[in-house]
């Protein structure tokens, strides 16, 4: 059986974005890498988006950029302007479309479906495959998205809705996302944060049909693409073999209380091919226990007040925009920190911190 220096088990957002970033680094001149990944052909699943707080391998992949966006509370709707960091949508068949492209150049990088093609004692393995089924019980972001194309130029292309609370919230947390990547064509998604458990959260079409009808206003559409998701918000817990380096969601990538995972996956990419030479001698890379503590607290107030969410939320972004996108990308300083715990409703905060 062959044998390679490196592994990745999954050939998905974080397997891929490290094997791209191994790529155009030439770190895989002199070794070799398979890639073990199940899917028969990949296509366009998801969108990525998120706040661009540093530069990332996949501008020409990007749907869309805004600098400006509002968040609504069933009274109010607030609007925040950020020039600085743009936030970005990003297309996954693009995204697919490129790093295979490249890494197909390169004949010391190879594709097998299963590990036990290959001779797996002596390589250095990266996975991105949660070992077991995850606890439904837990805590969850799940929704779908449609992207809707309209006959008329009805969108305000230049401004995205992060976060309308204008709907039903079934005493879970319940908002719908909006993206205009044009004047006629949308992304809209609705979204829950709760258990998996509940499976009558789960009418998104008519949930999707009801927003885009009585909120937008809008009759008359096609759909062009669906995309469906579950983001735990949780950390999965992991046999921790010192041979393997998980990455991507399985390898705690994900920011607990939003959910944002792909510009986290960049960075640890980036650490990982810094450091490849010695990686089993580097410091395991994480988001920062201080995210860690205080996404702890918020999503335990989550859990045991989902009511109080609209109002926390639209709280937390009447910070400076500069300072909430920091927060929430992992970028902030202290005094940004405090700035944004002091929107926070102090006593259940503080409940929940013992
Ligand atoms: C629909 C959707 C939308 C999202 N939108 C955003 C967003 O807007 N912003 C953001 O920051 N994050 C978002 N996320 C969260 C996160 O960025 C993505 O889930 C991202 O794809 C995580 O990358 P990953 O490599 O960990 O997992 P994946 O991309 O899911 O990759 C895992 C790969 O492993 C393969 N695989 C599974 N089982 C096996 C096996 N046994 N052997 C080999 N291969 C296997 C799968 O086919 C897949 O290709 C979204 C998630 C979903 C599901």
């Amino acid at each position: 059986m062959k044998e390679f220096d490196y592994i990745i088990i999954g050939g998905g957002c974080a397997g891929l974005s490290l094997a791209y970033e191994l790529e155009i680094n030439d770190k895989l001149k002199e070794k070799t890498l398979a890639i073990i990944e199940t899917r028969e052909e990949y296509k366009r699943d998801k969108t990525w988006s998120f706040w661009k707080v540093f530069n990332h391998n996949f501008d020409d992949c990007v749907i869309k950029s805004w600098n400006n966006f509002t968040i609504n509370s069933p009274d109010s709707s607030h609007e925040l302007t950020n020039k600085k960091f743009p936030y970005q949508s990003i297309d996954s068949g693009k995204f697919y479309k490129k790093i295979n492209s490249k890494l197909s150049t390169n004949s010391n990088i190879s594709f097998f479906k299963n590990l036990s093609e290959i001779k797996s004692e002596n390589s250095i393995i990266f996975n991105s495959v949660h070992e077991e089924e995850l606890d439904k019980s837990k805590l969850w972001q799940h929704f779908q998205g449609i992207e809707i194309e309209t006959p008329k130029n009805i969108f305000d292309e230049e401004i995205i809705n992060l976060m309308d609370f204008n709907c039903d919230q079934r005493n879970d947390v319940h908002f719908f996302y909006t993206l205009p990547f044009s004047k006629n064509r949308a992304l809209i998604e609705t979204t829950w944060l709760s258990a998996l458990e509940n499976q009558s959260l789960m009418d998104y079409d008519l949930q999707l049909e009801n927003y885009i009808k009585n909120n937008l206003g809008i009759k008359n559409y096609k759909i062009n693409f669906t995309e469906k998701g579950a983001i735990p918000l949780f950390y999965p817990s992991l046999k921790s073999e010192n041979k393997i380096i998980n990455i991507g969601s399985a390898g705690g990538m994900t920011r607990l209380s939003t959910g944002y995972t792909f510009l986290n996956i960049q960075e640890h990419s980036k650490y990982i091919v810094k450091n490849i030479d010695n990686i089993y001698g580097a410091k395991i890379f994480n988001l920062g226990k201080k995210y860690q503590f205080l996404d702890n607290i918020f999503l335990k107030v989550l859990k045991d007040y989902p009511e109080k969410m609209p109002k926390i939320f639209f709280n937390m972004f009447k910070a400076s925009s500069d300072t909430v996108i920091k927060f929430l990308s992992n970028k902030s300083n202290l005094i940004e920190d405090l700035l944004i715990i002091l929107k926070m409703p102090k006593w259940i905060f503080l409940k929940k911190m013992f």
